[in-house]
């Protein structure tokens, strides 16, 4: 690999201080940098579509904070936002028209559901569902897919995608037994699988939770049939069917898979884009079942900031933005821009690479095959990955640090800045393959 040194000596000393405070130095697993080389680079600012680490080093950024930046950093409308809604308090525990405002927005462009409930994370949203589903069914099994994140819940830690098949462990330690016995756990795209499944214990699921579009294991684009299935098998025996919005929600379309796919779910969480970048979660459904929740029912959920009025103000500021006729089908084209641009390239080169990608969600496959569905058939060896991953950083390129993980393109992300991108990201690949 041609030596192009990237200083990060500032980067270097704040890490290790960090490691006396903070397991493996950071604050959640995968920023660690464990799964490829060097250290965790310590972000100063972002603006638009770059970001500055403390050496004053400059990155075009697809990260995007794992995906809540869609309109890219700092953009003026958030900004303004926040800082107006932080001018009249930070938090008071009680409603503020701002949580009215933004569920109007959702609620009024989204047909699957009539209620909503906000939370302060994703983790929070999809840990809540489960509870409302199994409430509102009255039956304890949940059925998940193999390779899915839903966040660091205890009956969702079982064969979970990104920091844990990152390293390399997909289960946790910690998650009694009894909890994981309730968790079923099936292979994505598989028929015969979640038929056999609820032959067996069809009367005992209270739902069946899937990231539509599944983005933690790389992105194992589902066969349109597989998720219609999932619906009539739902409907069929009497299960909830549970879309985990928290990537796909406002990011392939404003109502997420749901809308993009036409599918209804009766369940679905969303997180990341709905905060603006303020810590946001929610979930949603039918009048019915949102009947539950208290305190107008038996199912409990609470928050102390829960609705903060900063986080709403960021969030409304944001999905105004994306409500505005155009915004996901110029997110598409200049996705395609980039990737295509990429593609090509690799595929005259002849390497076994590709750029695989829906909406404005791309990832780096090396096992040149656009129809991986299931996590099982990615190939586990990262090495590429990890050599890419440097020779990305030393060309100003900047992406999660996991082979597993996906990349965001944002609206500050022009056709401009994408064909630089795009010709970083090749000269990267070049120096690696
Ligand atoms: N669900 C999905 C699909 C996610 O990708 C994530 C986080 O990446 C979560 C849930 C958990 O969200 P949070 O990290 O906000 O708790």
């Amino acid at each position: 690999m041609a030596a192009k040194q990237l200083n990060r000596s500032n980067s270097e000393a704040l890490y290790e201080k960090a490691k006396n405070y903070f397991p493996g130095g950071v604050n959640s697993p995968v920023r660690a940098f464990k799964s490829v080389e060097g250290s965790p680079l310590f972000i100063k600012k972002g603006d638009g579509a770059y970001i500055w680490d403390e050496d004053d080093n400059q990155f075009i950024d697809f990260c995007g904070s794992w995906g809540p930046l869609i309109l890219g950093h700092n953009h003026p409308k958030v900004y303004a936002g926040i800082v107006a809604a932080l001018g009249n308090g930070a938090s008071f525990g009680a409603p503020t028209r701002l949580e009215n405002e933004l569920a109007e927005l959702i609620l009024s462009k989204n047909p699957f559901i009539d209620k909503i409930r906000f939370t302060s994370s994703g983790t929070e949203a999809v840990m809540s569902a489960i509870r409302l589903a199994r409430g509102y069914t009255g039956r304890n099994k949940i059925v998940k897919f193999e390779g899915c994140y839903h966040g660091h819940s205890d009956s969702l830690l079982v064969k979970a995608g990104s920091g844990l098949v990152t390293f390399g462990n997909t289960s946790s330690a910690g998650v009694p037994e009894a909890f994981a016995n309730e968790t079923l756990v099936l292979p994505l795209n598989d028929s015969e699988a979640l038929q056999s499944c609820f032959e067996q214990f069809g009367k005992e699921i209270a739902c069946v939770i899937i990231e539509p579009i599944p983005a933690n294991n790389g992105l194992l684009l589902q066969e349109l049939s597989f998720l219609k299935e999932l619906r009539e098998t739902c409907t069929k025996h009497g299960a909830l069917l549970f879309f985990d919005e928290v990537i796909s929600g406002f990011r392939v379309a404003f109502s997420g898979a749901a809308e993009y796919y036409g599918i209804a779910p009766d369940l679905v969480t969303y997180g990341k884009i709905i905060g603006g970048g303020l810590p946001v979660g929610a979930y949603g459904a039918k009048k019915e079942i949102m009947a539950c929740v208290a305190p107008d029912g038996p199912v409990y959920q609470a928050g102390t900031l829960s609705g903060n009025p900063v986080a709403m103000a960021a969030g409304l500021a944001q999905l105004t933005e994306l409500s505005k006729p155009g915004f996901y089908e110029d997110q598409e084209r200049r996705t395609n821009l980039f990737t295509d641009l990429i593609n090509s390239h690799a595929k005259e080169k002849g390497y076994a690479f590709e750029l695989v990608t829906i909406g404005s969600i791309f990832w780096i496959s090396f096992d040149n095959s656009k129809h991986i569905r299931a996590a099982e058939e990615i190939n586990p060896d990262m090495t590429n990955f990890k050599h890419l991953h440097r020779a990305l950083l030393e060309e100003g390129f900047y992406m999660g640090p996991s082979g597993y993980e996906v990349g965001f393109i944002s609206q500050a992300h022009t056709d401009e800045i994408l064909e630089k991108a795009a010709e970083l990201f090749i000269a990267a690949l070049d120096r690696i393959m």
